[in-house]
């Protein structure tokens, strides 16, 4: 009798031995957590939603044979994370993790898609590591929503991502025609529109209305980009574009992510 392989077993060890290679180059100063991988169905119609609401690209618009978005996310070992929390400018761990994640992100990629090719799947890339809009504020593409369809956690300020494991880490992902997705529930237009909503209220951006953000947190922006009424994602997107001209992605200084 002919035993398949488990695919995501073999995804996930080849992820962990990834990063502890990783890890053990002399140029790399980051340590990393736990990594996590989900799963989320292409067809599943909250990848229509994000599109039609122009919040992310969809997975068939990057790659059209896709069936499966494969989600990793690698926390950021605690340190570096608490490394970060108060002052004006982002500590040098965070920095240094921010470069260095983005190059362990592109080798799980490719740690991946040998995986998937080994039982003769297709796959494709979801971005380049500067993806990254100005006029939208956001990527092209947007790991964290896919990591949201598949059922990885829940979002913070700013788009930041809480995860079992925390919200300080990389994000990446890759598409396949393989079909390894749990089945999605079927949504109707009201239920996308109250998930919407949801994830709107959970990036406390302004626009979501209300009053959404505390002192400590309006405090801890070193942009002066957060007051009672939320985050202006102009002002956030200004300062990040002060620490990296290139991506001024929240990411880059994730004062506000504790709140
Ligand atoms: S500038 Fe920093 S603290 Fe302020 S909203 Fe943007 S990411 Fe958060």
């Amino acid at each position: 009798m002919h035993i398949g392989v488990d695919i995501k077993a073999k995804i996930m060890e080849d992820i962990k031995a990834a990063i502890r290679e990783f890890e053990a180059r002399p140029d790399i100063k980051t340590r990393f957590g736990t990594p996590t991988v989900g799963y989320a169905d292409t067809r599943n119609p909250i990848f229509d939603m994000y599109f039609s609401r122009t919040i992310s690209d969809h997975p068939k618009q990057i790659y059209r044979p896709g069936n499966t978005v494969v989600v990793h996310f690698v926390p950021y070992a605690p340190e570096i994370t608490q490394s970060n929390k108060g002052g004006t400018e982002p500590s040098e761990a965070w920095k240094t993790a921010f470069t260095e994640s983005m190059w362990l992100s592109m080798r799980l990629n490719g740690v991946i898609r040998e995986a998937l090719d080994t039982v003769g799947r297709l796959s494709s890339c979801t971005n380049t590591p500067t993806d990254w809009n100005e006029e939208l504020c956001r990527e092209g593409w947007s790991h964290k929503l896919a990591a949201y369809a598949a059922g990885m956690g829940k979002f913070g300020p700013a788009g930041s991502f809480q995860t079992e494991e925390g919200f300080a880490g990389r994000f990446g992902s890759i598409i396949t025609d393989g079909q390894y997705a749990e089945a999605f529930d079927p949504l109707s237009a009201d239920e996308l529109e109250a998930i919407y909503q949801e994830i709107q209220k959970q990036y406390r951006y302004q626009e979501a209305g209300g009053p959404i953000c505390g002192q400590e947190m309006i405090k801890a922006c070193p942009g002066g980009a957060i007051s009672e009424k939320g985050i202006d994602r102009k002002l956030c997107q200004a300062y990040c574009k002060t620490i990296d001209e290139h991506i001024p992605s929240p990411e880059v200084c994730g004062k506000c992510f504790f709140y």
